[in-house]
């Protein structure tokens, strides 16, 4: 990336080069390795879209972990795969698009051990000790501890992989030690080793395989390739684990050994931490004084959107490099947009993890500010591009929620003449309500960028105030409608426990969410029951609120857990501490049967068996309704549009059917990105797959 006059010159430091070993960044941006939930099974969406992250100014663009010997895979298929030469071409494909855009490529190559029952390829785990495989789902395999000659092979295997690597055309071949995943970060650390020869015990021992291992792997790629390390500071374990102190001496022990350091918080949750729970920069106190420990350049995360905060994490000597996995998925043009002088326009993360919600889910990466995140192969679509208009219709969008902004935004990209109303005063919809709840602040960012995105466009006009009915909408006769109308969570308790109403009587003081957000309160002391049949955050989120208004506050869920969905977004167990904290007492398993006057009756999900507690409230949280009367009413007037002008009524996000704000956001592009093309039949599949090659038979 040249050097852009337009640029401040406060920001220039982030556009230095910094050399790692033999090769060059071009600039201090380095979008660490992480997760996307594709892996191999959709390789060339995968490369497109680190590509685009290349193009949008990235100096290191890195695959996720990339399981390089059959004896540890990672199962099912949502990581990357060198196993034999056959997985060159795959890999290479990846590398050539991010070298296309100027960026380096690297790998980080991972033999999980512990951490993998190896279910696809059946060979037995192994790690440095005889333990249980360490997954979420306490799989009922265990790994044997490996022998001398083990380690001899492993060896050879990784050796093998880097040289594997560089021929798929990598300028970093990672050694990866970090987030308790792999057999290094195993050897290292004495929560897992509990070896008694020369590579388990002290420190020394404890490090001799990893210093073994970069050794093997710059010889492995000669002097073309940089080897950075990847390695954990803390593992919150206590003196149990790997510490501060300890890693640094790690660190210390093997200083000039990589080209560079890559310095993470294991495991993945305590490096990944929503913005309900971590702020930006959280990682600083960690990583703090490591830089003076090596000569070789340091790169760390911390949720960094802010130009600033990474001028002064570098100006601090925190680090060299500024890495990046959730700000460069919500924008990966946010390089380029520092360097040409408009950080005003950065799609900043909002640190809600939906992201990395495709990994647990099996299915690849989306975003919550970024809906093309995924969709760079598949759909064609692009962060920062999209085709101009292909009529000169106009649209009219009714409600600016996360489905409504983005619709707008994308199609006043296109240039077409939008018209959003909406009936409140303020844009952004449920985000706006809900980021006033406690921790969910860096949610109003997904209303914040739309916002200042919309006042750049003349052809977008906003009207608030404006509750539209069908009426109105055939008066005004724009020839294309989307209702973007949102939802409202319900108060008849239907869900996925009760699929009709439930039982409640009259009198009972029955609350939603939606009340405590339009300012409801509860004198303290009171008993309030929520019942958390929805178990994404929502719940856990109103426990935590009416404990704070002083409620002794009763959790029912029929999951085993508070707030179960959150396990993909990697908080469920900080959603469960802080409610234990607040002391909220919480029942798992429990249905609600009935609501009484100063009683609730909850049974058992197992025997049916039910229990009155008495309660002065109940907060319902168990599904959402659909605001689309305006949907239905004009469907029912379909025979008006002709003689109104009319062309099309769409109903997006919430309106059609409440999910994530992501969901919405996807479904307002989807709209925009769709006006004028083919039209969607259903008859073909509406993106791009790749289908696996059949062997021949004989
Ligand atoms: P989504 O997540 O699908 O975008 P939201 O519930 O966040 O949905 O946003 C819906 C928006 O639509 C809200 O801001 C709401 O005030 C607005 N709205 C709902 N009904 C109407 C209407 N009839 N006319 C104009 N605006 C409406
Ligand atoms: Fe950030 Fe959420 Fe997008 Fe992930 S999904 S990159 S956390 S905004």
């Amino acid at each position: 990336m040249s050097r852009d006059s337009r640029r401040d010159p406060r920001y220039d430091i982030l556009f230095e080069p910094v050399p790692i070993g033999p090769v060059t960044a071009r600039n201090r941006f380095y979008q660490v390795p992480h997760c996307n939930g594709m892996g191999y099974r959709d390789p060339t969406a995968l490369a497109w879209m680190r590509g685009v992250k290349a193009e949008g100014g990235w100096a290191v663009v890195c695959t996720e972990q990339v399981e390089f010997h059959h004896t540890s895979d990672i199962t099912p298929f949502i990581e990357l795969r060198l196993w034999d030469d056959r997985d060159i071409p795959m890999l290479a494909r990846m590398a050539d698009r991010i070298h296309e855009f100027g960026s380096l490529a690297g790998i980080e190559l991972a033999y999980n051990g512990v951490n993998g029952p190896n279910f696809y390829s059946r060979e037995v785990p192994m790690g440095p000790s005889a333990l249980p495989v360490m997954t979420f789902t306490y799989d009922p395999v265990q790994a044997r501890a490996m022998t001398r000659r083990d380690i001899r092979d492993l060896r050879r295997w990784h050796r093998a992989a880097a040289v594997r690597a560089r021929r798929a055309g990598f300028d970093l071949v990672y050694v990866y030690a970090g987030h308790s995943l792999t057999f290094l970060h195993h050897f290292l650390s004495r929560h897992y080793n509990r070896r008694t020869d020369e590579y388990g015990g002290s420190l020394e021992n404890r490090v001799r395989l990893l210093k073994e291992i970069l050794i093997d792997t710059r010889e492995a790629v000669g002097d073309t390739c940089a080897v950075p390390c990847r390695i954990s500071m803390d593992e919150f374990l206590g003196a149990d684990g790997l510490e501060k102190s300890e890693a640094e001496d790690a660190i210390g022990l093997l200083a000039e050994l990589p080209d560079l350091w890559d310095l993470v918080l294991a495991a993945w949750e305590n490096d990944s931490v929503t913005s309900r729970f971590g702020p930006e920069g959280g990682h600083e106190p960690f990583i703090e004084g490591v830089r003076k420990l090596t000569t070789k350049p340091v790169v760390a995360v911390g949720r960094y959107t802010s130009p600033d905060r990474m001028v002064s994490v570098i100006r601090k000597g925190l680090v060299d490099l500024i890495g990046c996995a959730r700000p460069s998925i919500a924008d990966p043009f946010l390089p380029r947009k520092i360097e040409q002088g408009r950080p005003e326009d950065i799609r900043e993360c909002i640190g809600c993890n939906i992201c990395v919600s495709g990994d647990f889910t099996m299915s690849p990466i989306r975003c919550t500010q970024n809906p093309t995140m995924g969709e760079e192969w598949r759909k064609g679509w692009h962060p920062e591009r999209i085709r101009p208009k292909a009529s000169n219709k106009s649209v009219l969008i009714v409600g600016a929620g996360p489905a409504g902004l983005e619709a707008a935004l994308a199609l006043g990209k296109r240039g077409y003449d939008v018209t959003l109303a909406e009936k409140g005063t303020e844009l952004g919809g449920r985000v706006v309500r809900e980021c006033r709840l406690p921790g969910l602040s860096a949610w109003a960012r997904v209303r914040d960028h739309r916002e200042q995105q919309l006042h750049q466009l003349a052809n977008v006009r906003i009207y608030f105030d404006s509750e539209l009915d069908a009426e109105s909408v055939l008066e005004f006769g724009f020839p294309r409608v989307v209702v973007a109308t949102g939802s409202r969570w319900r108060r008849d308790g239907i869900g996925h426990h009760w699929t009709r109403p439930m039982p409640i009587a009259t009198g009972a003081r029955v609350l939603s969410p939606d009340d405590v957000m339009d300012g409801t309160t509860l004198p303290g002391g009171r008993r309030v029951v929520v019942w958390d049949d929805d178990n994404y955050y929502m719940g856990g989120l109103m426990a935590e609120v009416l404990a704070d208004m002083g409620c002794e506050t009763y959790y029912l869920t029929p999951a085993p857990e508070v707030s179960t969905w959150t396990r993909n977004t990697m908080e469920q167990h900080r959603i469960q501490a802080r409610l234990l904290e607040k002391g909220v007492r919480i029942h798992p398993f429990a249905n609600l049967e009935s609501v009484a006057d100063g009683v609730i009756s909850a049974s058992c999900v197992f025997t049916g068996r039910t229990e009155e507690v008495e309660a002065d409230a109940v907060m319902l949280v168990t599904s959402r309704e659909p605001e689309d009367r305006l949907a239905h009413d004009l469907d029912a007037r379909a025979a008006e549009w002709h003689d109104a002008r009319i062309e099309s009524v769409v109903t997006i996000g919430d309106a059609l059917a409440p999910a994530t704000i992501a969901h919405a956001v996807y479904a307002g592009r989807r709209y925009a990105e769709e006006l004028d093309g083919a039209p969607d039949t259903g008859d073909e599949v509406p993106f791009r797959r790749e289908i696996t090659e059949l062997s021949p038979l004989r």
